[in-house]
């Protein structure tokens, strides 16, 4: 396609206006779009465009990507999403707008990931780069009582369940907030050595705050409370737990509570004081762990607290 206007007028539509740099690479895909708006005809409907960040992720990170699209006599009618060969639900967010996340976590293998999306007759095909990212090692030495400990069947049920939630409402907005205001202790990733043995299937699934006994732990966003577990019903190695439903795929896991405050079934605001830090569980002293979640894989909360999704 060369389509250039009259030499008085330097509007240049086709292969010309791939030059410009700051004209995002989806866009130009579409020219043919653009084409037919310049000519006056009806504006027809949005193509399939898909945008991907952050531009340079890794190893932890959630990825948020939005799609442009819309099928004319089904509105309503999701685009289909594969990241590394996993489907993945689109919800949408404004008309002809959807929002796929997608975790990464500490044992992917770094590099090239394909990412499929396709619409009514269209696909895109797209490879993101997942950057590789150093987690620190620690190693413990657990007595053999404490090593052999397990988890009751309903804890793992009942969690399992939990993180398994792809409720469609959206129930967070901005940034998300601490939920306690201890210092961290542990942050997200850390590898661990147990007894010398490296924990293949380990990682630090989420982040630790030292707050103290009895201090109080606040949703960090809203959420509807969608599971509450207590030491006296079997969660022997959780502890105290709540477990909050930020819709759309996203919760997030409160562990070894002193005190709970919510109920099942119960909306929370971000802020909402919902129990205490205690040391319930296997904990070696008190302290709150949060894990946050995305279609169940624990990712990095530390972009979600500085307001990395609008
Ligand atoms: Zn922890």
């Amino acid at each position: 396609m060369r389509l250039i206007t009259s030499s008085a007028n330097p509007v240049v539509i086709g292969e010309r206006a791939l030059s410009l740099s700051y004209f995002p690479r989806i866009v130009i895909s579409h020219l043919r779009l653009f084409f037919l708006l310049w000519l006056g005809t009806p504006a027809p409907v949005l193509a399939l465009a898909v945008q991907v960040r952050p531009v340079t992720p890794q190893l932890g990170d959630a990825l948020d990507i939005r799609i442009q699209y819309q099928k004319p006599d089904r509105p309503d009618l999701a685009p289909r999403v594969e990241f590394a060969g996993k489907n993945y639900p689109a919800f949408k967010i404004q008309a002809q707008q959807w929002q796929v996340l997608l975790p990464t976590t500490p044992l992917d293998t770094p590099g090239k990931k394909l990412l499929k999306v396709t619409g009514e007759g269209e696909t895109r095909n797209l490879a993101v780069w997942i950057k590789n990212r150093f987690f620190p090692t620690q190693r413990l030495w657990l007595s053999p009582a404490v090593n052999s400990l397990e988890p009751t069947p309903l804890e793992l049920q009942r969690v399992k369940e939990f993180k398994a939630l792809q409720t469609p409402e959206r129930y967070w907005q901005g940034a998300f907030l601490r939920p306690n205001q201890g210092p961290v202790t542990t942050i997200f990733g850390v590898r661990r050595y147990y007894n010398g043995e490296f924990a293949e299937d380990y990682y630090h699934r989420g982040i630790d705050y030292g707050g103290a006994l009895g201090s109080p732990v606040v949703a960090p966003a809203g959420g509807q409370v969608a599971l509450v577990g207590l030491v006296a019903q079997g969660f022997r190695l959780h502890g105290n737990t709540v477990g909050l439903d930020h819709g759309q795929g996203v919760t997030s896991i409160f562990l070894h509570l002193s005190r709970v405050d919510v109920r099942e079934g119960e909306m929370v605001k971000a802020g909402q004081v919902i129990g205490a830090v205690g040391a319930t569980g296997i904990s070696t002293g008190p302290h709150l762990h949060w894990g946050l979640y995305v279609h169940g894989q624990s990712i990095d909360p530390v972009p979600w607290l500085q307001g990395w999704l609008p």
